[in-house]
């Protein structure tokens, strides 16, 4: 079943001479990054994003940047066949990778089969905020690492570097069951991706440096780290600025309209080689699966063309030149 396209921003904030309805298959276009926002062209389809777990988490942090939580029903979770049926969509298109995410994907109950029938077909990453590893999930998780054709990542969530901080964002005794998670993993000789949100006040390699301290003092001999900034979006957004536009208008300072044309680089963005799926069809990335203007259609075909920055978070992703995936 399918579902009618939320009303994406207005095109009167696009700015002149920027579309997002440039045809699937139409050859990357610099459009619109003069007099305008810039429209990220598409270049491939590399990262395919599901969203296995739709928004229901067993967490519900405050900065949740697609307010996940036991409730929340939104986007239900993708069935088996549901997630064989993209990853195959996907593949056709010359997808490389895909990623799980939720909500949190270790809710699915279908997951384990979720990911056996993808790793025979592609590389796949699961995204956790490593709260529900049981010992038989650690040693599946293992067992396929070390016997699958293609590779299995684990991606962990920590939002600080101490329980005082993670808890914050968290909720109590978040922090003692992720560490617990990620220890575990180590001792089943997993390496995971500790993902970390970066605070804004902290140079990223001062902060890098101690959070591979810290990681390494909780018991994980070789951690691997990704810092991410924090999103105005979901949760976040409703903490920081209730009630202001998602969309900025090219006269708001942040805005990417400012960026002059041949400062714009349109191999930066994720956006220009990633989908996300989830049961509500296809967005234009993980980050805006819960942003009226971020699905683009039903099927990954019909995704495939430019779209305008013109959400808070493209500023963000822009300024930082952050990636969801590994890399
Ligand atoms: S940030 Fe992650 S762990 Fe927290 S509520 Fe959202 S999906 Fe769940
Ligand atoms: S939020 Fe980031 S990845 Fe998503 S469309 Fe905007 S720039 Fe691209």
């Amino acid at each position: 079943m399918t579902r009618q396209s939320p009303p994406g921003p207005p095109n009167a904030r696009f700015g002149a001479g920027v579309t997002n309805a440039a045809p699937a298959g139409e050859a990357p276009s610099p459009e619109g990054v003069q007099g305008g926002l810039p429209a990220q062209p598409f270049h491939h389809l590399d990262e395919l994003w599901i969203q296995v777990a739709g928004t229901v988490c067993n967490l519900t942090c405050t900065h949740c940047f697609v307010t996940c939580g036991p409730d929340e029903t939104r986007h239900a979770m993708m069935s088996r066949a549901e997630v064989a049926a993209r990853v195959a969509e996907g593949l056709a298109l010359g997808v490389r990778e895909v990623y799980f995410t939720g909500g949190e994907p270790f809710l699915n109950p279908e997951l384990e089969a979720i990911v056996d029938d993808t790793l025979a077909v592609a590389p796949v990453t699961i995204l956790t905020n490593g709260t529900l590893f049981t010992a038989h999930r650690v040693a599946w998780l293992a067992k396929r690492s070390r016997e699958s054709r293609y590779a299995l990542e684990l991606r962990v969530s920590l939002d600080g570097l101490d329980a005082g901080a993670h808890d914050a964002f968290r909720g109590a005794g978040a922090w003692a069951r992720t560490m617990r998670g990620l220890v575990a993993l180590a001792q089943a000789g997993l390496l995971p991706i500790v993902t970390v949100t970066q605070p804004a006040h902290e140079d990223a390699r001062t902060f890098a440096a101690r959070a591979v301290a810290v990681l390494r003092g909780e018991g994980l001999p070789q951690p691997r780290l990704k810092l991410l900034p924090m999103f105005e979006l979901g949760r976040e957004r409703t903490r920081r600025a209730a009630g202001r536009d998602a969309w900025v208008l090219p006269s708001e300072p942040g805005s990417l309209a400012s960026l002059p044309a041949e400062a714009f680089d349109a191999h930066r963005l994720q956006c220009g080689h990633a989908r996300a799926v989830t049961s509500q069809g296809v967005f234009v990335c993980p980050l805006l699966v819960d942003e009226p203007g971020g699905r683009m259609a039903d099927t990954l075909a019909d995704s495939l063309r430019p779209y305008p920055l013109a959400h808070r978070a493209c500023a963000t992703c822009w300024v930082t030149g952050m990636t969801c995936a590994n890399g």
